[in-house]
């Protein structure tokens, strides 16, 4: 393990690929539920926890896990004891931080119909050691959800967040999705107000993205669904960032907002810590199905094909479909890719150490001493003027610590970002 790895962050991120059933939109790997293999997937996940631990130990990079995150599809799907069991060979397997963030994303109305049965769920979670629910509202009226195919209604969201805060859990995200066809700004508005009145710690912002493959692909296709303008997706979107500034959270990433904490200077205490490992250039062990990670400057990507990832670890063998070492360039551009995501930007000297950290043979050598802001602008010399002319327009501000972009910005970051790709 290189210097700079020791002193990484690390997550776990394990991947559930079961719904209830298909949301119209989704492009997300992801089943239905009904009539899928979930009993052989979590034996062949736990099958792969223990030949991942053990291929850490072997190569000496195992170390304490900060975070833990179940994702998927929707996890609160997957049987009770069947998850239990899971978590308890994930623990026996790896060592977890005593203060690990442990979020579990579990979607409206499949916690369980009686308030009996959800309090006794969301015990089991607890019990598992989850500490942060992550819920995929998405809407809080019910044509729209009706429309995207969620399974939920507005009813179902305000109930279980009731159970939820009934049983304890004070660490809370919920999804909120705009620029849904049809949608206007003021509707979004109304649906952020419903969402700020369940007063979650925690709110990731997304537009919706019509992808190909999904029944709204191929509406759009068809021209049986409109998609909103840019301009009115980018008015929704600040007026959305606006609201949230002035409702007290945070806005420190793209499309994430924290509660702010007793100390309003002080960074929230809701930022989501898994998440940040991914825009940090922290390290991540990924498991089940199609999940990726980023060890040792390698980064891994396992199958996406149910029928092979359970054949491969029924066979004892881990089921990576692709993997790449990264060269210094690979870590400076990913670092600069992910870090301008966050409000605060990349510093020069995360990103150089990013670069500095690959075990590259190709990379120059930098000399103890070297200005971190000229090492950073001789790598990326060819970028130089176009980043100082969004500069000038007030879409990036470039000073002499680092870069981020401005909330003006945020409508074009892919093309800033793509100057240091
Ligand atoms: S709940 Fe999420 S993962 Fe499942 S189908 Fe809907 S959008 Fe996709």
């Amino acid at each position: 393990m290189t210097a700079d790895s020791m002193d990484k962050k690390r997550g776990i991120y394990i991947h559930m690929p079961f719904c209830v059933q298909k949301c119209r939109y989704c492009a997300f790997l992801s089943f239905s539920a009904e009539g899928s293999p979930r009993k052989e997937y979590m034996d062949a996940l736990e099958k792969e926890i223990k030949l991942r631990s053990a291929l850490e130990r072997e190569r000496g990079t195992d170390k304490p896990a900060d975070t833990i995150y179940i994702g998927g599809g929707t996890p609160s799907v997957m049987d009770i004891a069947a998850m239990s069991e899971m978590i308890k060979t994930l623990k026996r397997s790896f060592e977890i931080k005593p203060d690990a963030e442990f979020t579990l994303e579990a979607n409206p109305a499949t916690l369980g119909r009686k308030d009996g049965v959800m309090l006794a769920k969301l015990q089991a979670y607890k019990f598992m050691g989850v500490n942060r629910l992550s819920m995929g509202v998405q809407s809080m009226d019910n044509d729209r959800l009706h429309y995207l195919g969620r399974i939920h209604t507005a009813e179902n969201v305000a109930r279980d967040m009731e159970i939820i805060r009934r049983k304890g859990f004070s660490n809370v995200n919920l999804d909120l999705m705009f620029s849904v066809p049809g949608e206007s700004t003021e509707d979004a508005m109304r649906d952020l107000e419903r969402i700020l009145a369940l007063a979650p710690e925690h709110i990731s912002c997304y537009s919706l993205q019509i992808e190909e493959g999904t029944p709204f692909g191929e509406m759009a296709e068809s021209g049986e669904l409109t998609e909103v303008p840019d301009e009115e997706d980018r008015e929704t979107y600040h007026r959305i960032c606006r609201r949230l500034r002035d409702a007290g959270y945070e806005h420190y990433e793209i499309s994430n907002f924290a509660k702010k904490g007793d100390d309003p200077a002080a960074t929230s205490p809701y930022r989501s810590r898994h998440n940040s490992l991914y825009w940090n250039m922290d390290e991540y062990i990924g498991l089940g199905l199609g999940a990726s990670g980023f060890i040792n400057g390698v980064r891994y990507k396992n199958t996406s094909d149910l029928e092979e990832y359970l054949a491969v670890l029924e066979e004892g063998r881990l089921p990576v479909a692709e993997e790449h070492r990264n060269t210094a360039f690979d870590n400076i551009s990913e670092a600069v890719f992910t870090g301008l995501r966050r409000r605060e930007g990349i510093r020069y000297e995360d990103a150089v150490r990013a670069y500095m950290d690959a075990v590259d043979a190709e990379r120059p050598e930098i000399l103890p001493g070297d200005d971190f802001r000229d090492v950073f602008w001789d790598i990326f010399a060819e970028a130089r003027e176009e980043a100082l002319g969004y500069a000038g327009r007030g879409l990036l501000i470039i000073s002499d610590e680092g870069l981020k972009l401005t909330e003006q910005g945020i409508d074009i970051s892919n093309s800033i970002m793509s100057l240091f790709v």
